[in-house]
């Protein structure tokens, strides 16, 4: 037992953003195989959204969050390699948003020197999906043209350095003016403000002199379309997420119309579920955060007990980057 408590943000029944309550909690007792965690910070993302909105289901009442960095204060027996003091960070264990977490060994990886936590939390579950996108669902080569929607958001600006990084041509879209000057800074060879065109798919294959090899695509619902009709003749759609709401259901025969075009929904869960290649992926990641290779921007920071501003602006289309929250 220890006499450590802290604030803790649940979700006590499904909802929007004003369902969400903080709590002053005793810290949880870790488990055999988990270390407890004294959180920095706690990474903002739409799969908190998805659990408490219920499209993914999770039984209320629970603490919401899923990535976060901090200082290991606890480990438990069974837990091997990690001790009191190292510096660690997790892109995906439930209940992440609360001062002190028990969180699996299994999930956390340690921070090397030359990353703040900060950056850490920030780029964690952003970072590694970015990762297994250019490096998994379709493999960025030099010469490789790439569509990247929402390209000034979270995942959005880290998948066009990665894409750059790897020798690829961007054409990115992003909502407004300021949105596509960020897309720009961080090596978008052509920008589109999808805000501001009749014909997205025209507007994309105009800049990119034809149809792009891949398209990187979560903001779904509104894009879908766009981007099969961006694409080459056995091009493939990457659709990762619905931040404008889920693609409806889909007529297999328009990718033969497409020309032969590949479509798939991945998931994070299924490129870190070895131990192995998670290391790879966050080794790859927190490197070239340390390195100063790849940029990460915090887009905002809110006291946990602000959580409820915090999901209004990602889900309000009005954030760059990342949003984290201080509990
Ligand atoms: P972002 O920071 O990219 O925020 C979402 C952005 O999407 C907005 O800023 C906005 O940019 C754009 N957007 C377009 N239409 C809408 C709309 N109707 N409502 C809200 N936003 C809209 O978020 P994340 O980087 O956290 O996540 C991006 C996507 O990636 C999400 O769909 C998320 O679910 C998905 N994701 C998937 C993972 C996976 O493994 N499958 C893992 C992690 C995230 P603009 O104003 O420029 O249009």
């Amino acid at each position: 037992m220890n006499d450590r408590r802290g604030p803790a943000l649940v979700v006590p029944r499904t909802g929007g953003s004003d369902v969400l309550v903080v709590e002053d909690r005793p810290a949880p007792a870790p488990g055999p195989d988990e270390v407890l965690v004294e959180v920095a910070a706690v990474g903002v993302n739409f799969i908190d959204v998805y659990q408490r909105e219920g499209v993914y289901p999770v039984e209320p009442p629970f603490v919401a969050c899923n990535e976060g960095a901090g200082t290991v204060v606890e480990v438990g027996s069974a837990v091997r390699g990690l001790g009191v003091g190292d510096r660690v960070a997790w892109g995906q264990a439930a209940g992440s948003g609360a001062r002190y977490v028990a969180v699996p060994a299994a999930v956390v990886v340690r921070v090397p020197d030359g990353v703040d936590l900060d950056d850490a939390a920030a780029v964690m579950l952003q970072g590694l999906t970015a990762h297994y996108l250019v490096t998994s669902t379709y493999a960025v080569e030099e010469g490789t043209t790439a569509l990247v929607h929402a390209a000034a958001g979270g995942v959005g600006q880290l998948l066009v350095q990665m894409v750059k990084a790897l020798g690829g041509r961007v054409v990115a879209t992003a909502g407004g003016p300021e949105k596509c000057a960020t897309a720009s800074r961080l090596g978008a060879d052509h920008v589109v403000d999808y805000r501001a065109v009749e014909d997205l798919a025209a507007a994309v294959r105009e800049v990119a002199g034809g149809g792009v090899d891949v398209a990187y695509d979560g903001v779904g619902k509104d894009t879908f379309d766009a981007s099969l009709a961006s694409l080459r003749p056995r091009g493939t759609l990457a659709l990762f997420g619905g931040a404008s709401g889920q693609v409806p259901p889909f007529d297999l025969q328009r990718l033969n119309a497409a020309g032969s075009c590949f479509v798939t929904r991945p998931k994070l869960l299924d490129h870190i579920a070895t131990r192995d290649e998670l290391e790879w992926r966050a080794r790859e990641l927190l490197e070239a955060v340390a390195r100063g290779t790849l940029e990460v921007t915090v887009g905002g920071r809110y006291d946990l007990a602000d959580a409820a501003r915090a999901y209004d602006a990602l889900e309000g289309r009005a954030t760059q980057g990342k949003l984290l929250l201080l509990p």
